[in-house]
């Protein structure tokens, strides 16, 4: 089956071929790590996930690169507010992004270049612009010549017609009605502080979107698969590494380009600078696990809005546990009849369907509603016993292979908490063999506090996490 994106280009949705056989490389915008990331930045990274979750599962090879961006006008202004160097600063937000990652079971890229490790060759695509002509100095100051670049704004699908030649914008980001020469370096300003770099074509900084066409094409070539992004990365972002990478190379930079849609808080998109946004932390700290975060934000469609609430949170909740209720009850299933067909038939079915729907633009709530018919025909025929040993084999081994894209099993605790768990579980039924039901109310206390649920079964005691 043909695996097709909505390519943000052209507009269309389009069979993914890559470049190179059956490898896939491709570039994510990462965090300006200049604060903890808020989860509508997970949304995006989460779309990433799943993005390069599914091509594996199709079995492509991914090479992923997502930058760091720890250089920007926000990463200094702050870092000099706390009164610190920029490094420090910007070390603790790189250190809990990663930390965020494996809270939401989010998948590492196979590199993660910073910036600030990259500024020669930041300075040496500014050259090839300015030997091209796309690029002119003005006190010190790099601009890229936006006229002079034909293709300028097709990403966009900018109206080019009114634009002022020679209009100049410094800022990193501005609106499509301000398209004009952009950034490429910042020379040094007093309030900029010990942060330059003495270089070739002067002192002072890169501006944000020569670090993606920097970056990108130091990792994947001049000419590479797949560059995503929050729709906000489009503009200017996203076209101006167009016309950068492109205007230094004249080649074409990227085959398909994909953009996540916003995550809502009531209407308005989730933004620092908006005020209205929660960092994965402070929903941690409401008791929800972070899988049941990872759950809301994979279980709407990339190119749908997804509105954030806490009710739309409980209900990922309630749909995880339907979920790892299936796999462990399966697990501990001894076996029964044989289904006479129809548990084959369900697989089969569930197999086909999940592919069909994530070929289709990772529909992922169509694969998700293939999932839960999936998880009710077993179920039924679980609880019949009509299900033989080997069917159930079987079913556990496509929920498995779901499982490598979907990702909702993973644990973040340690394993020393299984080992913990199982102790005291062995410690209450000795103590209830003993009759001593105090001490055993008393162990099984200590594990409800731990979040651990117990249930008694023909087999043995059984336990799971709360989610
Ligand atoms: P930033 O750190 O602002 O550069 O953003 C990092 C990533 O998060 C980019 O890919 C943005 O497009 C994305 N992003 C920011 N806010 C949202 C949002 N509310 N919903 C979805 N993606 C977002
Ligand atoms: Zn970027």
């Amino acid at each position: 089956m043909a695996l097709k994106f909505k390519n943000t280009f052209t507009r269309t949705l389009e069979e993914f071929k890559p470049i190179d056989d059956n490898k896939v490389r491709m570039y994510t915008c990462g965090p300006t790590v200049y604060n903890f990331a808020h989860i509508g930045n997970f949304r995006a990274y989460m779309f990433e996930d799943l993005l390069r979750r599914y091509l594996k599962y199709k079995g492509y090879e991914v090479n992923q690169v997502m930058n760091l961006t720890d250089i920007d006008d926000k990463t200094i202004r702050d870092s000099q507010a706390e009164g610190v160097s920029l490094k420090e600063f910007t070390d603790k937000y790189i250190k809990a992004f990663f930390e965020d990652l494996d809270t939401l079971g989010i998948e590492r890229a196979e590199q993660y270049p910073a910036a600030t490790d990259h500024i020669p060759e930041m300075v040496d695509m500014i050259k090839k612009l300015l030997a091209n002509d796309l690029a002119y100095e003005v006190d010190g100051n790099y601009y890229f010549k936006i006229q002079s670049f034909e293709p300028y704004g097709k990403l966009a699908n900018l109206d080019m017609s009114g634009l002022k030649a020679g209009a100049r914008v410094a800022s990193d980001e501005y609106e499509k009605d301000s398209a004009s020469d952009f950034a490429l370096w910042k020379a040094w300003e007093e309030q900029d502080g010990d942060v330059f770099w003495e270089t070739e074509i002067g002192k002072g900084r890169p501006g944000w979107h020569i670090e993606c066409s920097a970056m990108s094409m130091k990792f994947l070539g001049n000419h590479f698969d797949i560059h995503t992004g929050g729709i906000d990365n489009m503009f200017p972002h996203h076209e101006n590494e167009i016309a950068q990478s492109e205007g230094a190379t004249g080649e074409k930079f990227v085959n398909y380009w994909l953009h996540c849609e916003y995550l809502i808080v009531e209407g308005r998109k989730m933004s620092k600078s908006m005020g209205n946004f929660y960092t994965l932390r402070q929903i941690l700290e409401k008791d929800y696990p972070g899988v049941a975060v990872r759950y809301l934000l994979l279980a709407t469609h990339y190119r749908q809005q997804l509105n954030f609430t806490f009710s739309g949170l409980d209900a990922a909740r309630a749909a995880l546990e339907r979920y790892t209720d299936f796999i462990s009850n399966l697990e501990s299933y001894e076996g029964g009849d044989d289904s006479g067909g129809a548990a084959t038939e369900a697989i089969d079915k569930a197999a086909a369907g999940f592919e069909t729907a994530l070929d289709d633009d990772l529909n992922i709530s169509g694969a998700l509603g293939v999932v839960f018919d999936y998880i009710r025909d077993i179920n039924r025929l679980r609880a019949e016993n009509k299900l033989s040993l080997s069917e159930k084999e079987k079913a556990l081994e496509l929920i498995k292979r779901f499982d490598s894209v979907l990702n909702l099993t993973y644990q973040t605790e340690s394993g020393d908490l299984d080992a913990e768990v199982d102790d005291l579980i062995a410690q209450r039924t000795e103590a209830r063999k003993n009759k001593d039901f105090a001490r055993a109310d008393e162990i099984r206390d200590q594990l409800t506090a731990m979040g651990i649920i117990l249930e008694d079964t023909a087999q043995g005691v059984k336990w799971k996490r709360k989610l």
